[in-house]
């Protein structure tokens, strides 16, 4: 598959304090490299359940800059307005930085004004899973890949019609793939 641009990022949701990020992990992903399992099909099993990824932390570690890694492995969050994805206008899919999965279209991305790639509903339901995060005091829904487990961000009942949902994300945790 033939695919223009693959933008990295840096960046995800409010509220997060930001000493979550290391600075100098921001710089590390300058220079992506995609794992040969991006863009790769979902699967599923004999039940239709997705089957997923998993890989030992060391294995994450070697293929994730220490950003993605801090973000995806240990759910961080990068500081807002420090991303490549926030202000892309472009159209596209936005996918799993762990694993491929398409996440986002462009079609559900909104300017939330937060500084982090926010849309009002994921390409499939069956994509992400969400679950509560107590982190800081707050109950919030953190939302992970469906596939790889890998924290993207938060999702929040503030969004745009259709949904009324604003998925919060972090832009490291996501490739850009520009449609042709
Ligand atoms: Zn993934």
């Amino acid at each position: 598959m033939k695919y223009l641009a693959v933008l990295l990022s840096l960046f995800a949701c409010h509220f997060a304090p930001s000493s979550d990020v290391p600075e100098s992990a921001a710089e590390a992903s300058a220079a992506p490299v995609l794992s040969t399992d991006t863009l790769a099909p979902p699967q599923y099993d004999s039940k239709h359940r997705l089957i997923r990824i998993t890989k030992p932390e060391a294995t994450w570690k070697r293929e994730l800059n220490a950003l993605e890694y801090n973000v995806l492995r240990e759910e961080g969050t990068e500081r807002a307005f420090t991303g490549d994805l926030w202000n892309n206008h472009e159209k596209g899919t936005f996918i799993c930085r762990g694993c491929g999965l398409p996440l986002f279209s462009s079609d559900a991305k909104f300017e939330s004004g937060t500084g982090w790639p926010s849309f009002w509903k994921p390409i499939k339901p069956e994509y992400v899973t969400e679950k509560q995060d107590r982190a800081y005091g707050m109950v919030r829904s953190e939302v992970e890949c469906a596939r790889c487990g890998g924290h993207l961000g938060h999702v929040f009942d503030d969004g745009p019609q259709p949904t009324g949902l604003r998925y919060c994300m972090n832009s490291v945790s996501m490739d850009f793939v520009r449609d042709r």
